[in-house]
């Protein structure tokens, strides 16, 4: 009976170890629960009664429509109109991480899990952020959206690398797509715009110019192709650089 007692104890001690790490390496939800838009739906609502409110802030208003309209078209799986609405409310509030996640799903549904893989990226760059206490003005709000507490960078960077590891994906591998904010783009194509002017004002104008002078001489006069100086016609020689009359 006595030998028993020993290997009886040890088998009790490795279940109750290995159930231990179950509990501690189990999430609070299954993989299915957390790759869905169905979870925003609260949020959703959330907005909804946030944009109801008089006097709240337009851009926040105009989020929560892009972005209603968009969980609107992925349930419908219309997935490119749902990409062209989160990524316009992406553009008006880039700090929430719900946006770039539901990129990421939607992508991922219409078959593109590269491009998938790199907003799931974004989305957990993005909580990082929040969570190391940035963002201080959209704080508060992304927090009231965060209802069901789902989005927590650990839990969120952990479900995130199995589920791409299905795919043969290593989640270190992945970059973050780059952001370009609306403000910098501006700026970016008023420098175009100048670069243009300024190579149209001293190149393309002067050529015309050149063109229009070659064409137009004064009576009784040719201008030099090579230097532009004016020749009477009946030289054939230009007098300041020697070339002869083209
Ligand atoms: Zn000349």
């Amino acid at each position: 009976m006595k030998t028993y007692i020993k290997p009886v104890g040890i088998l009790l001690f490795i279940s109750i170890i290995c159930s231990s790490f179950g509990i501690f390496g189990q999430s609070r939800f299954t993989e299915k629960e957390f790759f869905s838009y169905e979870r925003f739906v609260l949020t959703m609502q959330l907005l909804d009664a946030i944009t109801r409110k008089q006097g709240s802030r337009r851009d926040i208003k105009a989020f929560a429509t892009y972005f209603k309209d968009g969980i609107y078209a992925l349930s419908n799986e219309k997935y490119s109109a749902a990409l062209s609405k989160f990524y316009k409310s992406r553009n008006i509030w880039p700090e929430y991480f719900g946006t770039a996640f539901l990129i990421a799903l939607t992508y991922e549904r219409s078959g593109d899990i590269r491009k998938a893989s790199r907003f799931y990226k974004e989305y957990l760059n993005k909580l990082e952020t929040l969570e190391s206490g940035h963002f201080p003005i959209s704080r508060p709000l992304i927090n009231f959206l965060n209802v069901d507490d789902m989005d927590t960078y650990h839990e969120s960077k952990a479900i995130i690398e199995d589920y791409l590891r299905t795919y043969g994906i290593k989640l270190d591998n992945v970059k973050a797509p780059l952001f370009i904010a609306g403000f910098v783009k501006s700026v970016f194509i008023i420098f175009i715009l100048v670069i243009l002017f300024l190579v149209g004002y001293y190149s393309i104008w002067p050529y015309f110019k050149k063109q229009n002078r070659l064409k137009n001489p004064p009576p009784g006069f040719w201008i030099c192709r090579n230097c532009e100086e004016e020749n009477p016609d009946l030289v054939k020689e230009c007098s300041k650089c020697r070339k002869l009359r083209g």
